[in-house]
């Protein structure tokens, strides 16, 4: 099986160090607001790894974190950290907003059938192996102490940016001007932070109260699960300039070399072409998804139609095409359930297995999986073989689909709901709000949803 390794930037064969077991690492959510889209199409990924692993006979020990206690607003050491920025906005605790939204990710995860890493640590539980990985850090010249923090000091390790291939002069030359006169070097970084008295989350330390920089909370943590070296990391590709540069930094200022031997990154994903964010009001979680009609699987396969390294770029009416292509798969498997013929599947599971195993192709095994499943005759062998290959995708296959598509609308019905979608959009655009709400209203309350793209406004059975 091979595995595109960022750091050597080329796909290699992989094995495990150790046994037969794939130790990974995955860098989880900073829980301060539901996951969107995005988020959890890089979770996509790291599940879509675990299953490929164990299709090709290795075991699973995998640990991600949960970051729930500081992380800034921007990666490097700047702005106010979200998870109490969050609970002064919604006037709870940072340890309540913490547990509210791991719970919700955790939800989100499970309907996307995302399978669970063997061990979930949470940072604020792991703040002792934090503390101790900085005193060795300390120890060993690598970090120094400031008025307000210890400092990773990056003049000491003249490779930063092996990962991402950006020099440290560059990085430097880049650097807006240094704020912090008690800094050695524009780019290091705190990997313990001092705490203000009115600092809600903080920890006795050797160096007073504080808590843990947000990159050494995963080098503490891969540390105390998986030890010095391991077999993959595994994050989006936003991780590779600074929150994997740092870490690994932080595990060769420790041990010499960086904590994995793989590191894999999953590609953003896109929303109507452009970057997702709040003030375009295009960041969508699960549950607003939900609301206009569309299941988590239904999301997750319309990720599964991207290479992890591709771009992927949501649209409503990519995802309508995936909800669609979703229900004719299991339309069609379903029609070769109890089939009696006899039909040879090896040569499609063995160009299924190839494609998994070539970096994790799987746009190229759901075409393997098409093709089977289009082949006639009706036969219950490609029903088994189908589910098998289901172990990857994740989708389900077995469920029975809709008992009426979501789009089953007569040529009368549609031209009336065409009509007041029409007249919806008038209103609209006279201001006139109230009569347009009332469109909508009506509608809903004959089943029918309305969902307002950049390409127009669709509508589906709710
Ligand atoms: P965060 O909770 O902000 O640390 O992000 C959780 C995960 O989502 C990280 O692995 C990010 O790399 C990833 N991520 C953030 N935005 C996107 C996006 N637009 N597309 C794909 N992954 C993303
Ligand atoms: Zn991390």
């Amino acid at each position: 099986m091979k595995l595109y390794n960022t750091l050597t930037r080329t796909k290699e064969e992989f094995a495990p160090l150790e046994g037969n077991t794939a130790r990974i690492y995955t860098c989880g959510p900073t829980v301060y607001n539901y996951a969107h889209i995005g988020n959890l199409r890089t979770y996509i990924f790291m599940d879509i790894l675990r299953r490929s692993l164990a299709l090709h006979g290795f075991g699973l020990y995998h640990v991600m974190n949960i970051t729930d206690v500081g992380h800034l607003v921007s990666d490097a050491d700047e702005g106010e950290d979200k998870i109490v920025k969050a609970a002064r906005e919604q006037k709870k605790s940072p340890w309540e907003i913490a547990e509210y939204y791991t719970k919700a990710f955790m939800r989100d995860i499970e309907r996307l059938n995302i399978g669970k890493p063997e061990v979930i640590a949470r940072a604020t539980e792991h703040i002792d192996d934090m503390i101790d990985f900085v005193k060795k850090l300390v120890e060993r010249g690598r970090a120094y102490e400031t008025s307000d923090g210890i400092y990773y000091d990056i003049s000491k390790f003249p490779e930063y940016g092996m990962l991402s291939g950006i020099k440290l002069e560059e990085q430097q030359a880049g650097a807006r001007v240094e704020v912090n006169p008690e800094k050695r070097h524009p780019a290091d970084f705190t990997v313990w932070i001092k705490a203000p008295k009115e600092h809600i989350m903080q920890w006795p330390s050797p160096w007073g109260m504080g808590y843990p920089g947000w990159h050494i909370e995963c080098s503490a943590m891969g540390y105390k699960y998986l030890g010095e070296y391991f077999d993959i990391h595994t994050g989006g590709v936003d991780h590779i300039p600074i929150h994997h540069e740092n870490e690994i930094a932080q595990t060769c200022g420790v041990f010499g070399h960086p904590a994995a031997k793989f590191w894999m990154h999953g590609e953003f994903m896109l929303v109507d072409g452009g970057k997702m964010s709040k003030s375009l009001g295009n960041v969508y979680t699960l549950d607003e998804l939900a609301e206009r009609g569309y299941e988590p699987l239904d999301f997750r396969y319309f990720c599964l139609n991207a290479h992890y390294r591709q771009k992927l770029n949501f649209t409503f009416s990519g995802l309508d095409s995936a909800k669609k292509s979703l229900a004719n798969l299991r339309g069609a498997l379903a029609s070769h359930k109890g089939g009696g013929a006899k039909v040879d599947t090896e040569s499609y599971i063995r160009e299924f297995y190839d494609a998994v195993g070539d970096d994790l192709n799987i746009p190229r095994a759901l075409g393997v999986l098409w093709n089977m499943v289009r082949s006639e005759p009706k036969s219950d062998d490609v029903y088994n073989a189908a589910l098998k290959m289901d172990k990857v995708f994740g989708l389900s296959l077995d469920e029975l689909p809709e008992e009426k598509p979501a789009d089953d609308f007569t040529p009368e019905e549609r031209a009336e709901i065409e009509a007041m979608v029409a007249a919806r959009a008038e209103a609209k655009k006279a201001k006139n709000y109230a009569e347009a709400d009332r469109i909508r209203a009506e509608l809903a309350s004959r089943g029918i949803v309305l969902i307002d793209t950049k390409e127009g406004t669709i509508y589906r059975r709710a």
